[in-house]
């Protein structure tokens, strides 16, 4: 059993204040493989102290000196490359190669593109040209960070390398089910010698130490990427301090493919929701189909799903692995039989385990046609490997099929015709709209509509949540 008890508190690892472990499962094998903390106010409070201290001289350290913390802290996160892909595969459940090609990658290109940006951000600028007004550009204060566990590393770079360009300080408190990758940046971070005090990290629950952060009157932001769920409750705890709240929360995307899409398309649409096995919050989990290529459509998004492997996590190859824990394992089977009890057709998968998988919280890539969009398998938000594919007639009943949702975050359009694309982009309610299976560039601003969230993050967009807006009259 690995024992990771301590919390990372001003520049140390120490122990917490009262002993309260909890396991981390494997969830290939369900077996228990390491120990965290569950931290409490005390353990909060310290980090917080220690992040409004450090926060007197890290607001104002130099562009240049953030820069060169943070070019080493890439070549420290590019030397631990396997470890960062290994610690990954075996808390949260993506495969190595994939582990190693997507998840440890996106981090690696969120830290280089964040110092890239900072590098030209403008913190101080003259308002007008005849005006005698400056605006500046300020680090926010102590920021608490919370991060959920199906792109650990992908949303921890996100908050914590905007913090640090910026010159806020920080408490990160990881997911509790895949703690152990945020635990070893914090190891990066000591290695690339952060100053005490800057970046912080106490592991806890939600219930906890979450909301000891967001209603801590001493945290200035609190930045959220997790469930609209808890995305509400934080919101609620943070209103008494009226600290900034920035949510990042879940998504229902919709995909709609015209009958003059490429030939891929169905198929590059079913192996989008399966990867990480379903536990995307931009996963395209509602296929729209044109009536007229319906059934060729059908037939493949069964056979693609169909050959998708699912396996142990810490084996090498292209399969998908299993979900993240019990309680959303039992989740998805519940949705799955609520879409069999609603009428849809399953086309391939199904409640069963995968053949001769039979410890572990695989399912397999399940697929559900002649879906309605009133069906709780459209409706809610499944995080597994299940799609729904939903028919349509015309351009406009597509489009508002998949705009009645609560959600508003990723959504798709398939078509030949560019003018068309275009069209139909502009219409669609969410952050990101992602045409012909084009994806977004690093630096690009990635955010919610609706309930899926408000705020941005990524490039300046990320840079500009963590800042306080100064007007100065009377420069010149
Ligand atoms: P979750 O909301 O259960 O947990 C996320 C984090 O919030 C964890 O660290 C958890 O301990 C903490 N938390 C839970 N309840 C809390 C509370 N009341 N107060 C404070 N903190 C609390 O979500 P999850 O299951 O870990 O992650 C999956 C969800 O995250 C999905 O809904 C997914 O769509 C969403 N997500 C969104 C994005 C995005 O950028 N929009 C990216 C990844 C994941």
């Amino acid at each position: 059993m690995i024992g990771k008890q301590k919390f990372y508190i001003n520049g140390k690892w120490v122990n917490p204040a009262n002993n309260h472990d909890l396991q981390v499962i494997d969830p290939s094998n369900e077996e228990p493989y390491a120990v965290i903390s569950i931290g409490t106010k005390k353990d909060v409070d310290a980090a917080v102290g220690a992040a409004r201290n450090a926060f007197i001289t890290w607001s104002q350290v130099n562009k240049q000196t953030k820069i060169n913390y943070l070019e080493k802290l890439l070549d420290i996160y590019q030397s631990r490359w396997e470890e960062i892909t290994e610690t990954m595969s075996r808390e949260m459940g993506a495969p190595l190669d994939w582990s190693s090609s997507a998840q440890t990658t996106s981090g690696f290109d969120h830290i280089k593109d964040f110092i890239k940006r900072l590098k030209k951000f403008e913190f101080e600028k003259k308002f007008d040209e005849n005006s005698n007004n400056y605006i500046t550009y300020e680090p926010i204060g102590v920021c608490g960070l919370i991060t959920p566990w199906n792109w650990p590393i992908n949303q921890i770079t996100l908050k914590v390398i905007p913090a640090l360009a910026t010159g806020c300080t920080m408490i990160l408190k990881p997911s509790e089910l895949a703690p152990l990758s945020g635990m070893l940046f914090a190891e990066i971070i000591h290695q690339a010698g952060f100053p005490p005090g800057v970046f912080n990290l106490v592991n806890g629950d939600g219930k906890g130490v979450g909301t000891d952060l967001s209603s801590h009157p001493d945290i200035d932001m609190i930045s959220f990427t997790g469930s609209t769920r808890a995305g509400k409750l934080i919101s609620k705890n943070a209103a008494d301090t009226i600290k900034r709240v920035c949510l990042e929360l879940g998504g229902k995307g919709g995909n709609i493919i015209f009958a003059d899409s490429h030939p891929d398309a169905v198929r590059d649409g079913v192996r989008n929701v399966m990867s990480n096995s379903g536990q995307s919050c931009d996963a395209p989990t509602r296929m729209l189909v044109e009536k007229s290529i319906y059934k060729r459509a059908v037939e493949e998004a069964a056979d693609e799903a169909n050959r998708i492997k699912v396996d142990s996590a810490l084996k090498r190859g292209n399969h998908i692995g299993p979900v993240i824990s019990q309680k959303q394992y039992s989740k998805i089977i519940e949705l799955i039989q609520s879409g069999i009890k609603e009428g849809a057709t399953l086309v391939a998968g199904g409640p069963d385990r995968p053949n001769g998988l039979t410890k572990g919280y695989f399912i397999k890539p399940t697929i559900f046609t002649d879906v309605s969009n009133q069906m709780r398998i459209a409706k809610e938000e499944i995080f597994g490997p299940v799609l729904s594919i939903i028919p349509f007639e015309n351009e406009n009943e597509a489009i508002s099929i998949v705009n009645q949702t609560n959600y508003g975050l990723g959504n798709y359009v398939q078509t030949q015709d560019i003018i068309k694309a275009k069209r139909v982009a502009r219409k669609f309610r969410s952050g990101g709209v992602y045409i012909n299976g084009n994806s977004a560039d690093p630096g690009t601003p990635f955010g919610g509509f609706r309930q899926s969230g408000n705020g941005r993050e990524g490039g300046n967009w990320g840079m500009e949540e963590y800042l306080e807006v100064k007007t100065i009259c009377g420069w010149e």
